[in-house]
């Protein structure tokens, strides 16, 4: 019995078991319910909600930084409404609105593009004036206002009384809550979680779901799981009452001075997401910690507080009642971590909120109860999901130095190519230096530093940020022509590279891969995993490099996940292993017409077309090194992929370099390479495709062996969905006038509708505008007809942009420039 006197036994047994009651572990336990499932166990070490959840604000703002966020958040509204009515236990939810504020034109055109966007998903927003905003907002000050968008649905709710109601409500459909039970244990076997064991017992069980806050990376670890977050202080502070205050004064998000502002019960809350934030607790969060506070640090604040008074001058005679500081986990990439964990099977996570965790908690168990009960997410949820991250980034040391920076990134400038300034230089590849010296401005993948751009002699390797041209535009223009009138080179390490051997190989890629494996050595293939669905899980080269070893190679953001994805796919009986050699290989990546002349130059062997056709591969000798040769490109030219054992690369980087300057050799970064791909209409793996999309609408059925023997995963999916009319398909674009830029997310008009977004755009230097690829919907079929005949406009902010539309890449539509 606990001393509260709780004398309920632990079950032996349950379905699923839910670590932490917070509003996460809560939702997924109500929503489990709505599933079927009643046979579910919540263990809480200590009273529900005592972790992080009690002390949030509870502001409800759809609005997110990413369309699976928006959507998270928005299902949360609408759950939230209905709560109360449903369970009987009050939710405090006040649909009071909400308005966000730009201070700079930049900022302005961002969020007209984000709301843009969101009026595309469904979110009602309007952007209003300065003085709607004063008449909405008397108190504050709008003499500085640039532009502000209102979402009229927005709200608050009491986040104690929301998890509450989540938790009746799963106790009313059977699940069974356990406050003061601590997990001490997570015992597994054949990479199968089978039990949790708590101060109070044993469950055995075959689903564990770690929803236990900052304490979530402890938890992991008793699992053998990573779960790479951080605990960081986290502010508001609440007034004495200000007269003219009421609970329907819509929340006043200012992201220009850091902070925002709402009603609480007659007073002002003023919550602070500052630049530098400061990390909590590294080594380990101390378990005793319930209902806890942090002691404030009035300076470090005081900046922050002297802003909101310029928002909102009363606040300068007004008392403070609380400055409060509580801690709330963080992510290196501000996106929360969800799903299955990608080395034990029936371990799901659903944690590191990054101060996002009420106002998406609804969408939160709404996903994941549907992930665990049907073994996958209900809608693309690659953002958010857990495999996007690597074992690495479970180091308290980057972590605690990354969240610093997290912590405020949501109400800073979200610039295009914008860069992580923190925890950097965790992986360099063995050319860093070499690069380096040659001009690299270098972004960051996965914790690689990798060149995005080369700067000219002279010119600072250094971004400044804009909506429009950066300062890297014409570096940029000038790599991008290399590569279609001469040859660039691209240093392209960070790729991961995984063999995959032994007797059966051939049987268990042919399973998960579209194309037919059954191909001679030498032979590189072009090729997706699909899920039973047809979604797109993977899209990368297979090379069979002998009888029993195949090569794969997919960016390195993926590699958890396609790793995982293999482990979970080849089948039981198979003998075949799957090897991650990434780090032991370099990736040079030369492309262009003149890259055979170059390479015929340094290299070993006969470079001509017929002796080394398209979509092959052999081992090369450049200098006195062994490299292996990809023809291959993801570029849309002649090109050759070099991989190079670590201790060869830097001799065959010399010789390339070297070589190639006679033959205007340049060095090239991933935005031309970003180019070049869109202007071929070259599709990008979470951008472009990914797990909600087919191979149909996306335009890649070509990469699938319709009948080869045994078939391949989600081909009956794609059999059934091939006889219908396509109603939806990814179109490539190009803007009629060269001045607007294109990202990503900016709706597509079709006669003046939209119909899609775009999910990928760059300028495109050789056809003179930016270039972007697209989902259209059209409910009668997007026919051929369609695409040619349409009156096609990109939204831009509030601008109309006329596009042209086309299926066919726009540039080189046939191909040839490949093949030559
Ligand atoms: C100052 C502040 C303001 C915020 N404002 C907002 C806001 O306005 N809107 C918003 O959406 N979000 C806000 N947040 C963020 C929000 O509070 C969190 O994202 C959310 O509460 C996280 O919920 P959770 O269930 O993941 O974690 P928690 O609420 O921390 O729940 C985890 C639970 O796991 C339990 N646990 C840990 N270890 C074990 C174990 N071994 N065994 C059993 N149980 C265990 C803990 O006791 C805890 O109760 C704010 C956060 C802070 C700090």
């Amino acid at each position: 019995m606990t001393e509260d006197g709780d004398s309920r036994a632990l079950p032996a047994s349950a379905r699923a078991v839910i670590i932490g009651g917070g509003v996460a572990g809560c939702s997924i336990a109500y929503h489990l319910t709505k599933l079927g499932w009643s046979d579910v166990v919540l263990l809480e070490r200590a009273q529900l909600t005592a972790g992080t959840t009690w002390h949030a604000a509870g502001l409800l703002t759809t609005l997110r930084d990413t369309e699976t966020q928006t959507r998270l958040a928005a299902y949360t509204q609408q759950l939230y409404r209905r709560l109360e009515a449903e369970t009987g236990q009050a939710t405090g939810l006040i649909e009071c609105g909400s308005i966000q504020l730009a201070l700079t034109a930049a900022k302005a055109q961002e969020m007209r593009r984000g709301f843009r966007a969101a009026q595309s998903w469904g979110i009602e927003c309007e952007e209003i004036s300065a003085a709607a905003v004063q008449r909405l907002w008397p108190l504050a000050y709008v003499g500085d206002v640039q532009a502000a968008f209102h979402f009229p649905h927005d709200g608050r709710v009491n986040p104690t009384d929301v998890t509450r109601a989540l938790a009746r409500g799963a106790r009313a459909a059977g699940v069974r809550i356990f406050e003061k039970c601590p997990v001490t244990a997570i015992e597994r076997a054949g990479g199968q979680v089978t039990a949790v064991v708590s101060e109070r017992g044993r469950i055995a069980t075959g689903i564990v779901v770690n929803c236990a806050g900052m304490w979530a990376r402890e938890v992991g670890a008793l699992a053998g799981v990573d779960v790479p977050l951080q605990a960081a202080e986290h502010y508001y502070l609440i007034t004495e009452p200000v007269a003219g205050v009421h609970p329907r004064l819509p929340i006043l998000r200012d992201p220009g001075r850091r902070t925002y502002i709402r009603e609480e019960a007659g007073k002002l809350m003023v919550g602070i997401f500052e630049d530098v934030a400061r990390p909590w607790s590294v080594d380990r969060i101390p378990t005793d910690f319930a209902f806890g506070e942090i002691p404030p640090d009035w300076e470090r604040m005081q900046p922050y507080l002297e802003r909101a008074i310029e928002r909102v001058p009363v606040l300068a005679q007004t008392g403070v009642k609380l400055l409060f500081c509580g801690p709330e986990s963080f992510t290196a990439d501000h996106n929360y971590l969800m799903g299955e964990a990608a080395n034990l099977k029936g371990f799901f996570i659903a944690a590191g909120f990054n101060s996002l965790g009420i106002l998406s908690g609804g969408g939160v168990g709404r996903v994941m109860a549907h992930w665990i009960v049907h073994g996958h997410a209900p809608m693309d949820v690659w953002s958010v999901n857990v495999r996007r991250t690597h074992a690495w980034q479970n180091n308290p040391r980057y972590l605690a130095d990354r969240v610093v920076e997290s912590l405020g990134i949501g109400y800073q400038d979200h610039w295009p190519f914008r860069q992580w300034q923190s925890a950097r230089g965790v992986k360099k590849s063995a050319l860093h230096e070499r690069v380096a010296a040659a001009g690299a401005c270098f972004g960051e993948s996965a914790g690689w530093e990798r060149p995005n751009w080369y700067a000219r002699p002279g010119q600072a390797p250094r971004y400044e940020y804009s909506w429009g041209r950066q300062n890297w535009f014409e570096n940029c223009a000038a790599e991008h022509r290399a590569v279609r009138e001469a040859v660039g080179l691209f240093e392209q390490s960070s790729f991961a590279k995984i063999l995959v051997q032994g007797r059966d190989v051939e049987r268990a890629l042919n399973r998960i891969a579209t194309a037919d494996c059954a191909v001679p050595v030498g032979k590189i293939l072009y090729t997706q995993f699909l899920n039973e669905r047809g979604g797109i899980e993977a899209d990368l080269s297979i090379t069979r490099l002998a009888d029993e070893k195949f090569l794969i190679v997919t960016a390195a953001f993926t590699a958890t996940h396609v790793i995982a994805w293999l482990a979970d796919h080849i089948e039981r009986d198979c003998h075949c292993t799957v090897t991650d050699v990434s780090d032991g290989w370099c990736m040079l990546n030369v492309q262009g017409p003149r890259s055979r002349e170059l390479l015929a130059r340094v290299a070993s062997g006969d470079w001509s077309n017929a002796a080394f056709p398209f979509g092959t591969a052999r081992e090369v000798r450049i200098g006195y090194q062994t490299a292996l040769a990809l023809r291959l490109t993801y570029v849309g030219e002649l090109g050759f992929e070099l991989y190079v054992p670590v201790p060869f690369a830097p001799g065959v980087y010399d010789s390339l370099v070297e070589a190639g300057k006679p033959l205007g050799l340049r060095h090239c970064g991933y935005h031309a390479l970003n180019s070049l791909r869109i202007e071929k209409a070259y599709r990008d793996w979470s951008h472009d495709i990914g797990p909600d999309d087919t191979p149909l609408e996306a335009g890649l059925a070509f990469t699938c062996a319709w009948n080869k023997p045994g078939g391949f995963i989600g081909r009956e999916a794609l059999l059934e969905a091939r006889s219908a009319a396509r109603r939806r398909r990814l179109v490539q674009f190009l803007l009629e006038d060269p001045e607007p830029m294109l990202y990503h997310s900016e709706p597509i008009l079709l006669n003046g509708a939209a119909v899609g977004l775009i999910t990928s755009g760059m300028f495109a230097h050789t056809l003179g505008a930016a270039a972007g690829l697209g989902y259209v919907r059209h409910e009668q079929g997007v026919t051929d007809e369609l695409v040619a005949t349409g009156r096609f406009e990109i939204l831009i902010g509030n601008q109309r942009v006329a596009a042209r539309a086309s299926l066919r890449p726009l540039y080189d539509p046939h191909g040839a420039r490949i093949r030559s």
